[in-house]
């Protein structure tokens, strides 16, 4: 496939639906809709699974089984703590940042809807300069309009609701996708127009394939263990996304250097299966398809991890977008780079065998 445009209106129309639709770990279900019906003309049949994963398959009667996957969470808060003058303190649900949040507008989700908050903060004059407070878990509040406890439960809000921001998808400087949740909501995007263009341009693939977008995942890869014991695939190729290293304050030394714009960032770790990247690498270079590196010491911190190790290991790799901001409201990407790892993951797939072991030893 040629470097062409990928993203149309349709796809784009979709990705901005899918980003403002808020699915927080534990709550994906309607997102998870919303990707199936765009997935829908593409694929043969879907698997979904008690938690909430959803996988839409092409060839479900293939015996070799490829997995393309991304997570459909987002960080988010719960309600921990009501106090009797109606503040609410949280905790996390995810890696949610506690120096972002005061002076941000929330949604506190209830039986009875959407339930607007702030998070407050004192005021400037009210505090002493010698001695500044950054924002930390234990001292960060919403405060939702009520006088005091039992107004806040009037309103539906009880411990163990769900919190969310409510920033939604915009586009900054013409290429650039700005939004909370594009971790990693646009790794559900990006797969689901693979299976897209393998239909549009009427590439039958010799196995069977697996568009997986796995349930809570900011809490320790557990949708993905879920599943992958569920379709026991020959293959992963997950994509999530990465750092872009290149704005203020982050140390090159220990994170790497990556930035967007750059194109996909290709990973090297125990859990990457070498024969099964050099062929991802070997794709991007056939096709000119730009790309970066990222070595991760251990772990990757992602679904990939919970590919590899499972089912007496599944060869897996793991292509990222880079991003900048991760966990902020502002998460920013660039248009580039998303179409670039569609183009990777596709041509990929394209260069992969019915049977291939990618053994080591034959
Ligand atoms: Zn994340």
């Amino acid at each position: 496939m040629s470097a062409k445009k990928i993203l149309t209106k349709k796809s784009m129309d979709f990705l901005e639906k899918y980003l403002n639709n808020a699915a927080p770990t534990g709550y994906e279900w309607e997102g998870q809709k919303l990707w199936m019906d765009y997935l829908k003309p593409y694929v043969d049949t879907f698997i979904t699974d008690t938690y909430g994963t959803a996988v839409g398959v092409i060839n479900p009667e293939a015996k070799y089984k490829v997995v393309i996957e991304g997570h459909s969470d987002e960080i988010s808060w719960y309600v921990n703590y009501i106090t009797d003058d109606g503040l609410i303190y949280v905790i996390r649900n995810g890696g949610s940042d506690h120096q972002i949040a005061p002076s941000k507008w929330v949604n506190i989700h209830t039986k009875k809807g959407i339930v607007k908050g702030i998070f407050g903060w004192p005021a400037i004059h009210t505090r002493d300069s010698s001695k500044e407070e950054p924002p930390k878990l234990d001292n960060i509040f919403i405060d939702v309009g009520a006088k005091d406890k039992a107004e806040v439960e009037k309103l539906g809000v009880h411990v163990g609701c769900v919190i969310t921001y409510p920033d939604t998808f915009q586009v900054l400087n013409g290429n650039k996708f700005v939004c909370r949740a594009i971790d990693n909501r646009v790794g559900g995007f990006m797969i689901a127009e693979v299976a897209r263009l393998l239909h549009e341009n009427k590439k039958k693939l010799p196995f069977g394939l697996y568009i997986t977008n796995a349930v809570q995942e900011e809490i320790g890869l557990r949708g993905a263990e879920m599943i992958t014991q569920t379709i026991k695939p020959n293959i992963a190729i997950v994509t999530d996304v990465c750092h872009d290293t290149t704005t203020p304050m982050i140390e090159k030394k220990k994170q790497g250097h990556t930035l967007i714009g750059a194109g996909p960032v290709i990973s090297y770790a125990p859990a990457v299966q070498n024969k099964l990247r050099e062929r991802i690498i070997e794709t991007a270079e056939t096709n000119q398809i730009p790309f970066q590196r990222m070595a991760a010491s251990r772990y990757t911190g992602t679904d990939t991890d919970a590919f590899a190790y499972s089912n007496g290991g599944v060869a897996s790799v793991l292509i990222s977008l880079p991003l900048r901001y991760m966990h902020t409201t502002v998460e920013t990407v660039h248009r580039d780079d998303v179409e670039n790892v569609i183009r990777l993951i596709y041509e990929s797939l394209l260069n992969i065998k019915d049977g291939e072991t990618f053994s080591y030893f034959e």
